[in-house]
């Protein structure tokens, strides 16, 4: 069995996932900021790294996920400059700024449960932690790295990158950023280059969230609390970074360059925060980036309702969760209603082929093996996992999933007329189906879209229904019989007849 290989953004290549203190894994996860409902592009970065811990956990290793809540810090620019984002939003629905984290990480919390994302081993707030940032910003104008100016601090990116090179991560080259940056000066007069990066802020006399430091009463910068919680919760170094693809730059490229800086003395591989830095790639919107100014970004709880002029319908959770693992994380991601309902249609078949699972049982049947089948079977978990291996390949999963899918319907075709596979061959794979359906993609085995009530109705429904046809056709009522089963192909449900009656199923 080949083992598990991992891109990562700090080589460029992928490389061989090799813990620093196996079996134990430290993953540290970039998580939202709470001011607003969360979206689709929350949604891609939380079940990312919810494959890469469920994945990394099935190989058997102890793994420590630590995601955190930004609730101070986070300007509105992603800059230096303006207003807190969750302030604001504060100013604009009069409230308490702890009101605002409060209330979007609950809805973060219940978007991200209702679709089955496990929970991290730890959830730190930044406010949770200005003693331990102020103790770091300390330590990095300490080792000569950063610098106070009008209460503020800011890092000395000129000064650290002569020691250690700025730009690893993103492949950026400081000389390009300054020449970028030359005509955007405006406002930057504290800063002693515009690359520089505030650690610290002073806080203007209407700036309600305020600490005290030996600088200023103010509040820690937007990359601090990362470096901080992560090197509080898994050490210096430790072994999975991971975010979205548009935090590549400059917030984890910052995060490096603080690690380092606090870190200075420690050899070379202690340095760099994490081993393995991770980046799943965006989801675009008819080849345009989603976002609040263009208009097109839809939250999570607008696809859950349909409540939103773009989206044809509501989609249930599982819908989208399914959707985003067809597409492998570092490839983009276009969403539209078509490729969404796409996803719905192609998970009733998945469910569909549970439910059939469910109902075979080889022991009842005379064995006649068909080599392609067996195969087919016996070698689904092997290339499940070396899919898997292959960075975390969710999409080679799902393609390998329907490639068994003819089988499966073909042994509950032909219940009774010899089984086509070794039985040992069918039970391994039916246990290996579903664990790879519910543990490692973190799908739900049924969609309760409609509730175990209804649910019951339907079945009843569809026997009430099945019976009659049945009984007119015993009566070479063909009439009847015909009308039955064409008026329910025309809602997408399929009869089947075999020896033990009538089967229903959702047409592909
Ligand atoms: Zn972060």
């Amino acid at each position: 069995m080949d083992s598990l290989s991992v891109y990562n953004s700090l080589s460029r290549k992928k490389e061989q996932f090799e813990p620093i203190n196996p079996p134990f894994v430290g993953m540290y996860v970039c998580g939202p900021t709470v001011y607003g409902h969360a979206h689709l592009g929350h949604a891609r970065s939380a079940i990312t790294f919810d494959i890469v811990y469920r994945y990394l956990t099935f190989l058997g290793y102890k793994v420590r996920y630590v995601r955190n809540i930004t609730d101070v810090g986070h300007l509105v620019n992603d800059a230096d400059e303006g207003e807190s984002k969750v302030e604001k939003q504060a100013r604009l629905q009069q409230l308490e700024p702890m009101e605002v984290a409060q209330l979007y990480f609950n809805s973060y919390t219940a978007d991200m449960t209702s679709m089955n994302l496990l929970r991290p081993s730890i959830e730190p707030r930044a406010t949770g932690h200005i003693l331990e940032q102020i103790e770091a910003i300390q330590q990095i104008i300490d080792n000569g790295y950063g610098y106070v100016s009008e209460g503020s601090v800011y890092f000395d990116v000129t000064k650290y990158n002569e020691d250690f090179g700025y730009g690893k991560l993103s492949g950026r080259d400081l000389d390009n950023m300054l020449e970028e940056s030359r005509t955007n000066l405006e406002g930057q007069s504290e800063k002693r280059s515009s690359a520089d990066f505030a650690l610290w802020k002073k806080a203007s006399p209407n700036h309600i969230m305020r600490w005290n430091s030996p600088w200023s009463e103010g509040f820690p910068g937007w990359h601090i609390e990362c470096t901080v919680m992560s090197t509080k919760y898994l050490g210096a170094k430790y072994d999975i970074h991971g975010g979205g693809m548009d935090l590549l730059f400059p917030h984890h490229e910052a995060e490096i360059a603080q690690s380092n800086a606090c870190n200075c003395h420690a050899p070379a591989d202690q340095q760099d925060e994490a081993k393995y830095w991770l980046h799943n790639n965006m989801i675009t919107y008819e080849g345009q980036k989603m976002g609040k100014s263009l208009g097109n970004a839809i939250s999570l709880r607008e696809f859950f309702s349909g409540d939103h002029a773009l989206l044809d319908q509501a989609y249930h959770p599982m819908t989208i969760r399914f959707f985003i693992l067809q597409a492998h994380y570092r490839s983009t991601l276009d969403f539209s209603n078509q490729a969404l309902q796409g996803s719905e249609k192609a998970l009733k078949r998945i469910h569909e082929a549970i439910k059939r699972l469910g109902g075979i049982n080889p022991d009842d049947q005379a064995i006649v093996v068909n080599e392609e089948f067996e195969q087919n079977l016996a070698s689904f978990m092997k290339d499940v996992q070396s899919a898997l291996n292959d960075d975390f390949n969710t999409a080679r999963v799902i393609a390998r999933m329907f490639d068994a899918l003819p089988v499966v319907n073909q042994l509950y075709k032909v219940k009774g007329g010899g089984f086509a596979v070794n039985p040992d061959t069918f039970n391994q794979f039916r246990e290996d189906f579903l664990k790879v359906f519910t543990d490692i993609l973190g799908m739900k085995s049924e969609v309760e879209e409609s509730g175990n009530e209804s649910q019951e109705v339907i079945d009843g429904l569809m026997k009430l229904v099945t019976e009659i046809r049945t009984t007119a056709r015993a009566e070479k009522n063909w009439e009847v019989s015909d009308q039955i089963r064409d008026s329910l192909g025309s809602i997408g449900i399929k009869l089947e007849d075999n020896k033990q009656g009538t089967d229903w199923y959702y047409e592909k």
